[in-house]
């Protein structure tokens, strides 16, 4: 699929046009308010206590238990 400009920005989880007034972006990505949220307990997140890693988002707790759980041998960057 070819990028489209002018029609609007798609959010980076379910890929639907994001309008300015449900519009958050984090990472570079535009996402709706109610898309950013956990992947693992749905929790809303906000631009203060959201993580990500590799394009999904967590909470603080999940982000620590999946994330850095899983990069133990190597340092966080
Ligand atoms: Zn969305
Ligand atoms: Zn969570």
């Amino acid at each position: 699929m070819p990028p489209k400009f002018g029609g609007g920005e798609k959010c980076a989880i379910c890929n639907k046009t994001v309008y300015a007034a449900e519009r958050i972006e984090a990472g570079d990505k535009p996402y709706h308010k109610l898309c950013f949220k956990c992947s693992e307990c749905k929790m809303s997140l906000n631009l203060n206590n959201y993580a990500q890693s590799e394009g999904v988002l967590y909470c603080k707790k999940h982000f620590s238990e999946i994330v850095t759980a899983k990069n133990t041998q190597t340092p966080v960057v």
